[in-house]
């Protein structure tokens, strides 16, 4: 439990990764993890493994000895896949151009960082937020400026004067994820049209991170099986930079797997950058990802449909009277507001030891996020059954 224990100084560490923040989610993971019998949903992953199709096309490239340096953008059979799913998915062309293949959703997001923002540079992101944005953020140099969202009986809203008044001279980009880890909170046309034109004002970057978008549970933001995206409302040359993952819809959290969306005219740059960070993606990951693209559909399908179960499940935690949950409109996060919790990390850590169940606490996501917890509700339908009755037992004696 002593994972955020101070970097000692004598070790001359750049200030940027001393302070880079331990994530409040991997302590409480690392405290129960190995517990016999602990149904995890702390964490943001299915507990399905990869689909043998998407397996067997990277075994195949490896055993046919893909096993070279690559194409630093990505193989051009991936770029031409992901702009074909973009072509299903948001119904109009896409020029595999704008595509740049990395690894992981995380390497995607720190190529963004490393190329919008640096020392004395800010950065806004609405609260409670996925807490990787702050890290990369904070190793860019930058500083990541939190603008708490405002919650109500219908759930989560951006404040947009709030965001505005946020702005400074040294602000250079807002960081908006919808559907997001780890409210669920999902923007409408409308706000997204309202984020761009804040932007445009102010001549900011939007970094877009649409990576739940597949997973809709609100009739009300569902276009086609997919949320409201930037892409619905943005001009061709307006600065966003979407981060994209195979994480999720595919269950390849462990591949290492992402994508970058970006102006074409960015291509050398994101290419120099992707060299002197992984010097590009392993070429049989990324045949796995070719498959997932072209094959993929029935199974986030599935995916889809196990997660509308699971949060159906989980809403009956309401019936405790001691936890609030505005039910989310996407992803597959609960994220429950324990009534009279001061420390979120003290029940998630009792939670551990008095139900077996491992919960994120809220307090992870940004002050914003106290009192609060996530569970992640993409998971076997007996487990998530047996983790609220566990959860429900326990509560009253956490918060009494
Ligand atoms: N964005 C959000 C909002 C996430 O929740 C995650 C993963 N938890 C990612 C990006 C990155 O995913 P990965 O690095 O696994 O591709």
């Amino acid at each position: 439990m002593n994972a955020s224990a101070p970097v000692p100084s004598v070790l001359n560490l750049r200030p940027e990764a001393e302070q880079a923040p331990t994530s409040g989610i991997v302590d409480v993971f690392s405290y129960g993890r190995n517990k016999p019998g602990i149904i995890p949903l702390w964490v943001g992953e299915g507990d399905l493994k990869t689909p043998s199709f998407i397996c067997e096309a990277a075994a195949r490239s490896l055993s046919e000895g893909e096993t070279f340096y690559t194409y630093q953008r990505g193989i051009p059979e991936l770029r031409q896949a992901i702009a074909a799913y973009h072509e299903r998915v948001y119904r109009k062309p896409f020029d595999p151009e704008r595509f740049f293949v990395t690894s992981g959703g995380m390497p995607a997001m720190q190529i963004v960082f490393r190329m919008i923002s640096g020392t004395g540079d800010e950065v806004l992101i609405p609260t409670p937020a996925w807490p990787n944005f702050a890290g990369a953020i904070t190793i860019s140099g930058a500083r990541p400026v939190g603008v708490p969202m405002t919650i109500d009986a219908k759930g989560w809203h951006l404040d947009f004067e709030r965001l505005e008044q946020s702005i400074t001279p040294r602000t250079r980009a807002i960081v908006i994820n919808s559907p997001s880890n780890p409210t669920g909170w999902t923007a409408s046309h409308e706000d997204l049209r309202l984020v761009l034109s804040m932007a445009r004002r102010h001549g900011l970057w939007i970094v877009a991170d649409e990576i739940y978008s597949r997973f809709v549970h609100d009739p009300a933001f569902d276009i086609e099986g997919r949320t409201p995206s930037f892409r619905d409302v943005m001009e061709h040359e307006d600065k966003v930079l979407f981060v994209q993952t195979f994480s999720k819809n595919w269950a390849m959290t462990g591949w290492r797997l992402g994508w970058l969306e970006a102006p074409p005219a960015l291509g050398q740059v994101i290419e120099n950058l992707v060299q002197y960070q992984t010097s590009g993606t392993p070429v049989f990951i990324q045949r796995g990802g070719v498959a997932a693209m072209e094959q993929g559909e029935d199974f986030i399908a599935d995916q889809i449909a196990r997660a509308k179960r699971g949060r159906e499940i989980v809403a009956s935690l309401t019936e405790t009277g001691l936890v609030e949950l505005p039910l989310p409109a996407g992803a597959f996060y609960a994220f429950l507001k324990i009534k009279g919790a001061t420390s979120s990390k003290d029940i998630a850590f009792r939670l551990i030891d008095e139900a077996n169940v491992g919960l994120a606490p809220g307090s992870a996501f940004g002050e914003a996020g106290e009192g609060y917890l996530r569970l992640c509700y993409l998971r076997k339908h007996e487990d998530l059954v047996e983790a609220v009755r566990r959860i429900s037992e326990a509560l009253p004696r956490l918060v009494g």
